[in-house]
C-alpha cells in the first residue's frame, strides 16, 4: 500500500484482532460487518485468534506476525491491556495503520490513560498509524469496508463524514437508508490520540470519491493545522461543520471582557467559519446540509423563489428563511407576466408563486414554472413546497425531475430544493425525489434551516505572516497584568489613538495635571487588582473643573483605599466599541472586535477571527455585527468611518500577533465618532508573568 488512508480506505487484506465466533462479541460483529453479502468488500479478510485455525469460514492465526500474507489494515477489538502488545506485533508485521475498537483507555481515569500513552509511544516508534481508541471504526463504500460497529453498510455515495463520536457513524446508515443519504468514507476518531481530523481532510481533500465533507467535533487537538486543512479544501469542496461542547465555553472565570467572549467554542466556530466551512449547530442538521450540498450546488446568493400549493405555507417559509438571513424577492413584472398563463386565475406569480389548489394542473404549473426560475436571473434558489396532494402526486415530483434536468442541460447551476409536507403515504414519491438528487426538507422550519446553511461560503481568508516582534514591559502585576500608564504606553508607541493621559499622586497633583491637560477631564482609581473600575465607582467622567477633580480624588480614597489614580482628556462623545485579542491554546492569536462600553457582555455582538487579518477581513467582521447600522450614525451621531476602524482592527491584530508575551489584550471601548477614533480603557494581560508576579 502506498500510504496508510490508502491502507484504512481500500485495504486488500484486513486482520480482526481479537475475532471471534461467539455471537454477541464485538469480534464476531466485525467479522460479519466485513464479510457481509451487502458489503461485497473484495479484499480478504482473517481472524487473530490465540486457538482457533478458522473463524466463521474464515482462516484464523495466533498473531499477526503469524499471517502468511502482508496485511493492510488491523481491526483491534482485543481488552484493553492487551493492546500496547497488539500494536507492537502490527509494527513487526508492518501494518501501517491500526483502528482500536476496544474501549477501557483515557475515557475511564489514569490507569486507561497510561495504557493509551503505551499504545500511543509503541505505535509511534514502529511507525504504524492509530485511530481510536474508543472508537466506532472506519468504512470505506468504494470498496465495500464495513469495518465498523454500524448495523450495515451506507449507500455509496459523495459525503464523507469525520466524526468523533459513534453514534453518528450508527446514525449514517440510518439516514442512508431512510433518506437515500450516499456516503464514501466514514471514520470515527474516538479518543483521537494519533489519527485526527487535520490529518484525515487532507486525504479527502484529494479522494475523488468525496465530493463533501462532514465534520463533527468535539475536542479539537491542532486548531491551526485544522484551520490549514479546511481552507485548503473549501476552495474545491463544500466541508459542514459541527462543534459540540459548546455549553461549557462560557465557564472560564474570565478578568477581561474578551477572554469572556472568546470562550474555546466560539474561537473554533469563528475558525471553522474563517477557513470556509458552512457551520451548523446540531447532529440532525450536519447530515441533512451536507446530503444537500453533496445532491445539489450552493446557494450563491440569498434571494430564493418559491412556489407553494399553499399560501399560507408559503408565508411560513417566507418568514423562516428571512429570518436566517435570506430573501424572498418579488419577481420582476416582466417575469411575472410570463407566468400569467401559467398560473389559474387566483393564482399569484409574485413570489411565493402561488398555483392555489388547481391540481389538476398541478404538474404542468410546477414543471413551468421550475424550469423558468431554474433559468432566470432573478434567483438564486428554487424551493417548490410540495403539500399534501401535490406530494401525493408521483407526476409533479416528475415533472419537476424533467425540468430540473432541461434546466441544467442549459447551463442553470443554481440549487433546487424541496420543502415537503405529506403523508407517509407519499414516500415513494419523496424517494424518487431523493434519488434523483432533489433534496426533500421536512416542513418549513428543516428547509429554512437546510438552506441557510447551503450558502457559499466566501473563499478562507488565512491569518497573514507575523511582524517583528514587540518587546514586553519590563514589569508585571500581580496576575500578570500591565500597569494602565504602561498598557497605554505600548499602545502610543505603536501609533495607536490613545488619548491623552498622565497618572496623578493627590488631589493637588490631580487638579494642577487637569488644569494643563484641558478640561473636560476623567479620573480612574488605580488600585492593584481591580477589574471593571466603573462597577467600583472608580471611573468619574466630565470633570469640568479643578476642583471637581480633587474633590474626585479625596472621595476615591476615601473609598477604595489610597492609591494613585490616571487622568484622561475626557473623549467627545461616540459609539463605544472594544477591540480585543487572546492567544488560545489551540488557534493561537485570535482577534476580536464589536460593540463595547460597559454592556459589552450584555449586547455579546462582537465577531472573531484568528489573527493577523488585513482590513478587509476586519471590514468582514464590522459588517456581520447585528449592531452594524449604529455605525451609520444613530441618533444624530455623526457615522463611523468603517474603513478606517477596519484598518485600526487590522493593525491592532498585527501587533497583538507580534507581541508574542502577550495572552490577553482588552480595548474598551474605543470611543468612535466620525473619522475619530480614541481608545480610554485598556487591559493587558500575560500568563508567563503571573509566576514571577
Ligand atoms: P472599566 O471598563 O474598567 O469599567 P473604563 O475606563 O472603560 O472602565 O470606563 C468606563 C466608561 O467610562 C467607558 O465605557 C466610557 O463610557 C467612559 N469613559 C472612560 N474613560 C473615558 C474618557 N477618557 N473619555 C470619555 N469617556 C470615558
Ligand atoms: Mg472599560
Amino acid at each position: 500500500m502506498s500510504n496508510w488512508q490508502e491502507a484504512l480506505f481500500n485495504p486488500r487484506r484486513v486482520a480482526v484482532v481479537g475475532a471471534s465466533a461467539t455471537p454477541g462479541k464485538a469480534g464476531a460483529l466485525l467479522l460479519r460487518n466485513l464479510t457481509s453479502a451487502q458489503s461485497r468488500f473484495h479484499g480478504e479478510v482473517i481472524g487473530i485468534h490465540p486457538s482457533a485455525t478458522e473463524l466463521l469460514g474464515l482462516p484464523a492465526f495466533p498473531r499477526l506476525d503469524a499471517a502468511p500474507t502482508q496485511i493492510d489494515l488491523a481491526i483491534v477489538v482485543t481488552p484493553p491491556a492487551t493492546v500496547p502488545a497488539v500494536i507492537e506485533d502490527c509494527g513487526r508485521a508492518k501494518i501501517p495503520v491500526a483502528v482500536i475498537i476496544s474501549g477501557g483507555f483515557a475515557e475511564t481515569g489514569a490507569e486507561g490513560a497510561e495504557l493509551q500513552r503505551r499504545t500511543i509511544e509503541t505505535a509511534r516508534a514502529l511507525d504504524v498509524r492509530v485511530v481510536g481508541p474508543n472508537c466506532f471504526g472506519a468504512i470505506s463504500t468504494s470498496c465495500g469496508l464495513n469495518a465498523s460497529l454500524s448495523i450495515g453498510l451506507p449507500k455509496k455515495g459523495g459525503v464523507s463524514l469525520i466524526t468523533q463520536s459513534g453514534a453518528y457513524g450508527m446514525a449514517a446508515y440510518s439516514r442512508s437508508v431512510d433518506e437515500g443519504m450516499g456516503f464514501s468514507k466514514i471514520v470515527a476518531l474516538g479518543n483521537k490520540t494519533d489519527v485526527d481530523e487535520a490529518d484525515l481532510l487532507a486525504f479527502l481533500g484529494r479522494d475523488p470519491d468525496t465530493q463533501t465533507i462532514a465534520l463533527l467535533l468535539e475536542s479539537i487537538s491542532d486548531g491551526r493545522r485544522l484551520f490549514d486543512a479546511i481552507a485548503s479544501i473549501t476552495p474545491t469542496k463544500p466541508v459542514v461543520a459541527l462543534k459540540t461542547g459548546r455549553s461549557a465555553s462560557g465557564q472560564r472565570a474570565a478578568a477581561s471582557h474578551t477572554a469572556a467572549l472568546s470562550g474555546d467554542a466560539a474561537v473554533a466556530i469563528a475558525a471553522l467559519r474563517q477557513a470556509g466551512a458552512h457551520i451548523v449547530e446540531d447532529g440532525l442538521s450536519l447530515l441533512e446540509v451536507a446530503a444537500s450540498l453533496d445532491r445539489q450546488p450552493p446557494l450563491r446568493g440569498k434571494n430564493v423563489a418559491i412556489i407553494t400549493n399553499s399560501g399560507g405555507t408559503g408565508v411560513e417559509l417566507t418568514d423562516l428563511l428571512e429570518a436566517q438571513g435570506l430573501a424572498v424577492p418579488a419577481l420582476s413584472p416582466a417575469l411575472q407576466e410570463t407566468f400569467a398563463n401559467v398560473l389559474p386565475p387566483h393564482g399569484s406569480a409574485i413570489n411565493p408563486v402561488d398555483v392555489t389548489t388547481d391540481w389538476a394542473r398541478f404538474s404542468q404549473m410546477y414543471g413551468a414554472l421550475v424550469e423558468a426560475l431554474m433559468k432566470s436571473g432573478e434567483v438564486d434558489a428554487v424551493v417548490p413546497v410540495l403539500l399534501q396532494r401535490s406530494a401525493l402526486m408521483p407526476e409533479v415530483g416528475g415533472a419537476i425531475i424533467e425540468a430540473l434536468c432541461r434546466a441544467r442541460a442549459a447551463g442553470s447551476t443554481k440549487p433546487l430544493h424541496i420543502c415537503w409536507v405529506a403523508p407517509k403515504e407519499a414516500d415513494g414519491n419523496r424517494a424518487r425525489l431523493l434519488d434523483a438528487a432533489i433534496p426533500c426538507h421536512l416542513w418549513p422550519a428543516g428547509t429554512a434551516t437546510a438552506l441557510a446553511a447551503a450558502l457559499a461560503r466566501p473563499a478562507a481568508v488565512r491569518p497573514a505572516s507575523i511582524r517583528n516582534p514587540v518587546p514586553a514591559p519590563s514589569a508585571f502585576d500581580a496576575g500578570g497584568w500591565v500597569s494602565a500608564p504602561q498598557a497605554f504606553l505600548l499602545l502610543a508607541q505603536a501609533g495607536f489613538p490613545v488619548t491623552p493621559f498622565t497618572m496623578v499622586t493627590d488631589a493637588d497633583d490631580a487638579a494642577a495635571k487637569a488644569e494643563q491637560m484641558g478640561f473636560p477631564v476623567v479620573l480612574k482609581a488605580e488600585r492593584p487588582g481591580m477589574t471593571h473600575k466603573s462597577e467600583k465607582g472608580a471611573v468619574r467622567v466630565g470633570l469640568s473643573d479643578c476642583s471637581a477633580v480633587a474633590n474626585a480624588f479625596a472621595d476615591f480614597e476615601q473609598r477604595l483605599g489610597r492609591g494613585p489614580a490616571l487622568l484622561q482628556q475626557q473623549a467627545a462623545p461616540g459609539l463605544e466599541l472594544v477591540i480585543g485579542g487572546r492567544r488560545d491554546p489551540s488557534f493561537g492569536p485570535i482577534i476580536l472586535a464589536g460593540l463595547g462600553g460597559v454592556w459589552i457582555e450584555a449586547l455579546n455582538d462582537v465577531a472573531l477571527r484568528l489573527a493577523p487579518i488585513d482590513a478587509e477581513e476586519a471590514r468582514a467582521m464590522v459588517e456581520g455585527l447585528k449592531g452594524r447600522k449604529l455605525f451609520q450614525g444613530f441618533r444624530a451621531a455623526r457615522p463611523i468611518n468603517i474603513a478606517q476602524f477596519a484598518r485600526l482592527i487590522a493593525d491592532i491584530s498585527q501587533w497583538f500577533a507580534a507581541a508574542n508575551w502577550l495572552d490577553e489584550l482588552d480595548i474598551n471601548p474605543v470611543i468612535a465618532s466620525g473619522d475619530s477614533f480614541t481608545i480610554v480603557d485598556v487591559r493587558m494581560r500575560a500568563e508567563s508573568a503571573t509566576s514571577h508576579g
